[in-house]
């Protein structure tokens, strides 16, 4: 009998101090939830919603109710969700669900689609009586108040919101920028059952002070999400990086090529970081053997996993790129 189970948290540049614990605290429930979940119904698919759905709701990840605030302060959410049973479903822009996860395993099992997006995503929720996204908790708004007030003060040397501020600049954002932020990190699962189907579902707000409209990795098959009968994978970072290294995809075509779940996460390491470059992503996979992968070149990533029947939850798990068996 081989089951497996690890979920992320996100990966970036995790602050220590009383929210890192509050996420550390919510992954290590998440991960127990799940992980009953995935002994009780031997079911990956049904583990690794529980485990999304668990972070979504807890307000402290960037995911469901805790999401990031986009550019001009509103949430754009993006899931996505897959099997080794063909299973596939995401969806994208999504504004007012508060579990996007739920959606897009519904876009997977009731539509002929894979991907959905916006308010008609959000209306397909509302016919399936999903809940409802409650308003940002206090905290995220005030993250996106003060990252907005670093930006527009050039006090934040990153790359990324250097850009957001040359197109702020530009003047055509300029007049709708009021209010601002909030920057944990996506959350993702994935699983192996008894029954040897591989899982992995995803979830996030995107990155802070995106623009409207940008879609990140997280519902990109391949890019953000993967399963097959080999590997299932959850990524997370930047993602205009992941879009363009498709790291869990490579995973899988390297773990197939090598036969060698050691020597394929080595060679989609060395790709990401010649290609992306360091503090660019993460991510966490289980192959059909029950192994559990992870590899992260980000200051940190927060995981939850279980090993021998124990939770173990880490903020920055050494070494950086590791195999649990
Ligand atoms: N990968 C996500 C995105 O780019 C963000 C994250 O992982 O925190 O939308």
């Amino acid at each position: 009998m081989v089951r497996a189970l690890i979920l992320h948290g996100g990966a970036g540049a995790w602050r220590l101090g009383q929210l890192a614990e509050k996420a550390s605290e919510v992954v290590k429930n998440c991960t127990e939830r799940a992980w009953r979940v995935l002994s009780e119904r031997n079911s990956a698919l049904d583990a690794v919603t529980e485990a999304v759905v668990c972070m979504e709701n807890s307000g402290y990840l960037n995911a469901g109710y805790g999401s990031t605030l986009n550019l001009l302060g509103e949430r754009e959410l993006d899931a996505g969700v897959a099997a080794s049973t063909g299973l596939l479903g995401a969806v994208a822009g999504v504004k007012s669900t508060r579990n996007p996860i739920l959606l897009a395993r519904i876009v997977a099992e009731k539509t002929p689609h894979v991907l959905l997006v916006g308010e008609n995503a959000d209306k397909l929720a509302l016919l399936y009586g999903l809940p409802p996204l409650p308003p940002p908790p206090v905290h995220v708004v005030e993250r996106y108040r003060e990252t907005l007030r670093k930006l527009l003060n050039e006090e934040i040397s990153d790359s990324y919101y250097k850009a957001i501020h040359r197109f702020i600049q530009e003047g055509v954002y300029s007049k709708l920028v009021g209010s601002v932020l909030g920057v944990y990190d996506t959350v993702g699962a994935v699983a192996l059952d008894d029954s040897n189907v591989l899982a992995t579902a995803t979830s996030t707000g995107g990155v802070t002070l995106k623009l409207p409209g940008r879609v990140g990795d997280t519902p990109i098959h391949g890019a953000g999400f993967y399963a097959d009968s080999s590997v299932a994978c959850s990524a997370t970072g930047i993602g205009e990086y992941i879009i363009r290294t498709m790291p869990c995809l490579r995973l899988s075509l390297e773990y197939n090529k090598y036969r060698d779940a050691s020597r394929a996460l080595s060679s989609v390491v060395e790709y990401v970081n010649r290609v992306a470059g360091l503090n660019t992503m993460g991510f966490i996979a289980v192959d059909r053997d029950g192994k559990i992968l992870y590899a992260y070149n980000t200051e940190a990533m927060l995981i939850g996993y279980v090993y021998e029947n124990e939770v173990r939850v880490n903020l920055k798990p050494e070494p950086k790129v590791n195999i649990i068996e």
